[in-house]
């Protein structure tokens, strides 16, 4: 008789993953961890073939450990199970797919309000790193206020003619398919005139424009549809369903950046950031050391929180309101930390040799790929970023204390009117 994943208790799913990786990493890997040894550990990762691994890594499900297995890239287990596999993984290590957006918000999104053909269509090269996904929400006049988007789908038989431009599009350039939210009725309020599609990137009429960041790196772009098409049944829910549909993608958006799925990590450890923690541990300083306890604490907290969302979840709830908590406690604590690490290293922090800082940082993630490795200052540069991507901290204290503490709405003028009337800049 077949085992009921679900039955399945924390030593079985560790032995079972366990078992997996023996065979499937390559010879030394898991003998290195456990040994501390650096250098058989880089001999034994210069034997992976990152695409190739994200394959098998993707098809055997643990890429994405709760999505039904029905899909071809899921072990269908419930998320406090996925928790004891996920402690394996980051133990030994392993390598995971890039394709974070398309893990953590495309494909929930797609199981939620996807026919059953998208499933089995976009959901296995999806968890298999196959197919990049990226989310084609902001624009450049509505990023926080993103209901009052301006690029415009208008239907034509069976498929649907995309013009417009978003901004901020993580991963675009490299991206196969794209969460669209598309102004379908200018002549309702803003919320209700907005369809979400599935939108191929892969045509001449979807222009991306990578744009270069602080660090040097250009992770996002500017994208440009003219008269771009769009497949009439890859619309996800109804006509005029896509706030609703968007809201499924941004709270679990909200659930992948505060970390929520790896709450088996510890916020201080495993970066460069907590070597660097640990390189000062034994400081005589008072200060340092009351900043370093802090630091502690606040990503104990960090912790604590996302336990308590992925509990929710595990009990059948889906992410909601309490996935700003700790995207907020995160993103704060994160700019926090990285002040505190440069500030501890000093000009070590913000000099080094060579080449550019963008040059350093490419070639430290094809070194390591998928582990996520980059310097101090590329972290501190970075920091910023999170305050604003997945909407910004202060959106994040409205919802807060609209929908978990019941306070009063934000007022609103623009709510009401026919969007086509809603005064703006040219
Ligand atoms: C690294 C990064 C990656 C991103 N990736 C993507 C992506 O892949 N796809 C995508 O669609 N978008 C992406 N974004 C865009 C991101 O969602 C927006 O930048 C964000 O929602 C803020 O919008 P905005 O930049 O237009 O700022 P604005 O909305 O113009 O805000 C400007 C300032 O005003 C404040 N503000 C605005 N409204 C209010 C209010 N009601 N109450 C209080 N304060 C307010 C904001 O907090 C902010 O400080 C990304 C952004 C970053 C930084």
């Amino acid at each position: 008789m077949a085992v009921d994943v679900r039955e399945l208790s924390p030593e079985d799913l560790r032995d079972q993953t366990l078992g997996w990786l023996a065979e499937q990493l390559p010879v030394g890997w898991m003998e290195a961890v456990d040994a501390d040894d650096e250098d058989a550990f880089d001999v034994a990762r210069a034997g992976l073939e990152y695409s190739e691994w994200c394959v098998r890594f993707g098809e055997a499900g643990y890429a994405t450990p709760t999505w039904p297995s029905e899909y071809g890239a899921g072990l269908s287990l419930l998320p406090g199970q996925a928790k004891h596999v996920n402690d394996v993984l980051s133990h030994y290590k392993v390598p995971r797919p890039f394709n974070i957006i398309g893990i953590g918000m495309g494909g929930p999104t797609v199981m939620a309000w996807g026919t059953e053909e998208m499933k089995h269509r976009l959901l296995k090269p999806l968890a298999c790193n196959q197919e990049i996904w990226c989310q084609l929400f902001s624009e450049p006049v509505a990023g926080s206020d993103v209901a009052g988007l301006a690029t415009k789908a208008v239907r034509d038989g069976d498929e649907w003619i995309v013009n417009g431009q978003k901004v901020w599009t993580t991963l675009a350039h490299i991206s196969k398919w794209g969460m669209l939210l598309c102004r379908t009725d200018p002549a309702v309020p803003k919320h209700a005139g907005l369809s979400y599609f599935v939108v191929d990137m892969d045509q001449p009429e979807v222009d991306v424009r990578p744009l270069v960041q602080i660090t040097g790196d250009a992770e996002f772009n500017e994208v440009f549809f003219n008269d771009a098409h769009v497949r009439d049944d890859w619309m996800l829910g109804r006509e005029g369903d896509g706030w609703k549909v968007a809201i499924t993608t941004l709270m679990n958006e909200r659930v992948s950046l505060s970390g929520a799925g790896s709450i088996g990590g510890d916020a201080v450890g495993g970066s460069p950031v907590a070597r660097l923690l640990d390189r000062h541990r034994g400081t005589k300083d008072p200060l340092v050391r009351q900043q370093l306890a802090q630091a502690y604490i606040e990503s104990r907290l960090i912790k604590v929180n996302n336990q308590r969302a992925a509990d929710k979840r595990k009990s059948g709830g889906e992410a909601g309101p309490e996935g700003s908590i700790t995207k907020l406690q995160q993103a704060e604590f994160n700019r926090r930390l990285q002040n505190l690490a440069i500030d501890l290293e000093g000009v070590n922090g913000i000099a080094w040799d060579g080449p550019g800082l963008a040059d350093q940082v490419r070639a430290s993630r094809q070194l390591r790929p998928g582990t996520g490795e980059s310097s101090i200052v590329q972290g501190f540069l970075r920091a910023q970023a999170n305050t604003i991507e997945g909407g910004t901290s202060e959106i994040m204290r409205n919802i807060l204390g609209e929908r978990v503490l019941g306070l009063p709405k934000e007022p609103d003028a623009s709510r009401e009117l026919a969007w086509k009337d809603v005064p703006r800049s040219a």
